[in-house]
């Protein structure tokens, strides 16, 4: 929370790297393998998402506990409230709390895959304030906490205005930063800051960064959100589709140009959207020189197999 107040004479950018909870042990151990090389770059925190449902929160919490105490590094948890019961919240707030996890992105959550609409359970919470709301209230400030912004609008929201409204009571009921979906055109993210700011919002807000990493990738996801992709990056890759390394080349170029244009507009945090993947996040950071001196985490990493914390 403190390296996330202002401080107007530190010059230095800030990153963050987030990556979901694998389903098999192998993938697990592989991903932190990755978080181990990619933690020696000193981000100001990883984070590990959530399945929203809490199918998987136990993997999510665990590894959370996991790389916190064996890395050192600082975590941030993601939990998201739909088709959750309240117990189970409640059940997964405390253990975070007994693992010593002191921060948590606050999510809504989306529906299941294959059904569009959002249906409330009983006794469960409606929105993300809710849970901002009902942490603050159970917790106390033990907590610090994030919650999600849209600069191009989520994708249910009843308009802009709205939809900014409601990031802005998230702040209120105590929210201490925003991370932002994904975007690949910075005006839409600095002017929708900008209107945030006019709102009364002053907390942090800090851009999700998704390199490029494949054209089919890139696809489904800009189709999924309904990103919004300016005509000179769609053309680009258009005539380079079907070369995925020149696609990847592509898209740490314009990962750096993306990221650069942010700094220079006065954005100090990048929170990156790795996939699970490590290549292209560090060669953008590297592209920015903007990569801390790497260090030797003290990663004390065994087998997870062997491991009790993390299934
Ligand atoms: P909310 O803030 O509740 O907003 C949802 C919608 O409701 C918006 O349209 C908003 O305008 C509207 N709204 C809010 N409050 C009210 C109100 N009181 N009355 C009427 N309308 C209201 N999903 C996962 O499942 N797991 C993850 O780990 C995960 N991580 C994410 C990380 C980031 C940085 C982002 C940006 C998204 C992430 N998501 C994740 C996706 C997220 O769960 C979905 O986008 C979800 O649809 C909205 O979540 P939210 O917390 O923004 O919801």
């Amino acid at each position: 929370n403190q390296a996330l107040s202002e401080d107007p004479t530190n010059k230095k950018t800030f990153y963050s790297f987030e990556y979901f909870p694998p389903r098999t042990e192998q993938g697990i151990e592989n991903l932190l393998d990755r978080i181990e090389r990619m933690g020696s770059t000193n981000p100001l925190w990883v984070d590990v998402t959530w399945n929203a449902g809490g199918s998987t929160s136990d993997i999510t919490i665990d590894l959370c506990a996991h790389i916190q105490n064996f890395s050192g590094l600082d975590v941030l948890m993601h939990i998201t409230c739909t088709y959750m019961t309240r117990e189970k919240i409640v059940t997964s707030l405390d253990r975070a709390k007994e693992l010593g996890i002191r921060n948590l992105l606050a999510l809504r959550g989306d529906p299941p895959r294959g059904s569009n609409d959002w249906i409330p359970i009983e006794n469960g919470f409606n929105y993300a304030i809710d849970l901002v709301k009902f942490i603050k209230e159970t917790y106390g400030d033990y907590f610090c906490i994030g919650v999600a912004g849209y600069p191009e609008v989520h994708l249910t929201a009843q308009s802009r205005d709205h939809d900014i409204q409601s990031l802005k009571e998230k702040v209120d009921a105590g929210a201490d930063f925003i991370i932002t979906q994904l975007f690949y055109d910075n005006q839409i993210f600095l002017e929708w800051v900008r209107d945030c700011r006019q709102a009364g919002i002053e907390c942090q807000i800090i851009p999700g960064i998704l390199p490029i990493l494949g054209y089919d990738r890139f696809s489904r996801t800009i189709n999924f959100c309904k990103t919004k992709v300016p005509q000179e990056i769609l053309d680009n890759l258009q005539i380079i589709k079907n070369d995925d390394a020149d696609v990847r080349k592509y898209g740490v170029a314009f990962g750096v140009q993306q990221c650069q244009e942010l700094i220079d507009n006065g954005i100090r945090f990048l929170h990156f959207y790795t996939m699970n993947l490590e290549a292209a996040v560090i060669k953008i950071i590297e592209g920015l020189k903007i990569l801390d001196n790497q260090k030797s985490l003290p990663f004390k990493k065994p087998s997870c197999r062997q491991s009790e914390e993390v299934r």
